[in-house]
């Protein structure tokens, strides 16, 4: 039972919503990137990354949803591809002193607080996602003061602001353990922004949480009638979710996890075919751990279709070769927070840092989105 006490209903009028019109903006930017290649320029493109890696002693990191030739070139470049937060760990342990970040905004935000004394360059920095749209900071804060006997956890999906407000940062991997602290404490939980993983969380631990009514453009459109006729038609395939996905979703799964967790699954589960519900750039790293097995996209649109265009997320196809090349030569597409949101929000992240190394929690086991 979603304990909303009317507030979070209240809400659904009110938070920003994402429309059309913004996610084909950020679709007409990523086709930019992933446009055809005229004959060498990948090769060149490539070549000079390389170069400007080592001129501005930079690494490159890159999240699971980008696309399979920016994961490459962090690998062989000795970067990293992890989820966000994972990414942000890796970069404050590299000597490096300019992180570039591939993935989007809340990631680079993520890496700055963090890592505060070295440059964070994004190919674009406008790349965003929903869960941090819908949960604009003054709305947030708002909702917060209204409710100020509960503990504010928040997913790490969410801007610098916002994590400035909360008490707890938590990602999908250790949302669990952290709401099942707090509730042995008797602290009331105000969770925010997804609503899916919120719910599932709920479910999960039966713990009463306030929830904020935000969510994912990708991991929303999974359907459970397509996902029930492709398991018909692959009885022997295992299906692996994303907790940011459908209530009805999860309920199918023979693994809920992490980005992390379900790479993990795909190579350690005794099956050789899955279904794989999230963000399909994720099959890049599922296939090169599990070699031979076969991974397959959930349904996203009617009977056994997929949507492509509601199963890639806008916002990470936005970073490419092209435009990575051109931060690194120009500087531009720096990441930058604020001094003071960045010293505020630095202790709900190192609050869940230090809670995954106090019992033992491996982080880079433990992602996000
Ligand atoms: S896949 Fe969803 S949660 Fe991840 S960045 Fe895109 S919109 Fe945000």
């Amino acid at each position: 039972m979603i304990d909303t006490s009317g507030k979070s209903d209240d809400l659904s009028g009110k938070i920003p919503k994402v429309d059309d019109a913004l996610l084909e903006k950020a679709r007409t930017a990523a086709a930019r990137q992933t446009g055809a290649y005229a004959p060498g320029e990948r090769e060149a493109l490539v070549k000079r990354i390389k170069v400007l890696l080592e001129r501005e002693n930079a690494v490159l990191v890159a999240h699971y949803y980008t696309a399979p030739e920016l994961q490459e070139l962090a690998d062989e470049t000795g970067g990293h591809v992890a989820d966000s937060l994972e990414m942000a760990r890796f970069g404050s342990e590299h000597p490096a002193t300019t992180l570039v970040v591939a993935g989007v905004r809340f990631m680079g935000e993520t890496a700055k607080i963090l890592n505060p004394e070295k440059r964070i360059l994004m190919p674009d920095e406008a790349a965003t996602c929903s869960l941090d749209l819908e949960c604009p900071v003054e709305l947030f804060t708002e909702f917060c003061d209204a409710h100020p006997d509960h503990t504010v956890v928040v997913y790490a999906n969410t801007s610098a602001a916002v994590k400035a407000s909360a008490d707890w940062v938590v990602t999908s991997g250790i949302a669990l353990p952290i709401v099942e602290y707090l509730a042995g404490r008797n602290e009331k939980i105000l969770w925010a922004p997804d609503k899916h993983l919120g719910s599932y969380v709920q479910r999960a631990t039966g713990v009463r949480m306030l929830i904020w009514p935000g969510s994912c453009v990708v991991h929303e459109n999974f359907k459970a009638d397509g996902i029930r006729r492709l398991m018909e038609k692959h009885p022997d395939a295992k299906l692996l979710v994303h907790p940011e996905s459908p209530g009805e979703v999860i309920e199918m799964a023979d693994v809920v996890g992490s980005t992390t967790a379900l790479i993990k699954a795909g190579s350690t589960l005794d099956a050789k075919k899955f279904i794989v519900a999230t963000e399909p750039g994720i099959f890049y790293k599922m296939k090169q751990a599990a070699p031979g097995k076969v991974f397959l996209e959930a349904p996203t649109g009617g009977d056994l279709a997929t949507c492509e265009s509601c199963l890639r997320c806008p916002w990470m196809g936005m970073n490419g070769l092209r435009n990575l090349a051109e931060t690194l030569e120009s500087g531009g597409h720096e990441i930058t927070v604020d001094e003071s949101i960045r010293q505020k929000a630095v202790i709900p992240l190192k609050r869940m840092m230090d809670f995954a190394r106090e019992r033992g929690i491996a982080m880079k086991n433990r992602g996000n989105a």
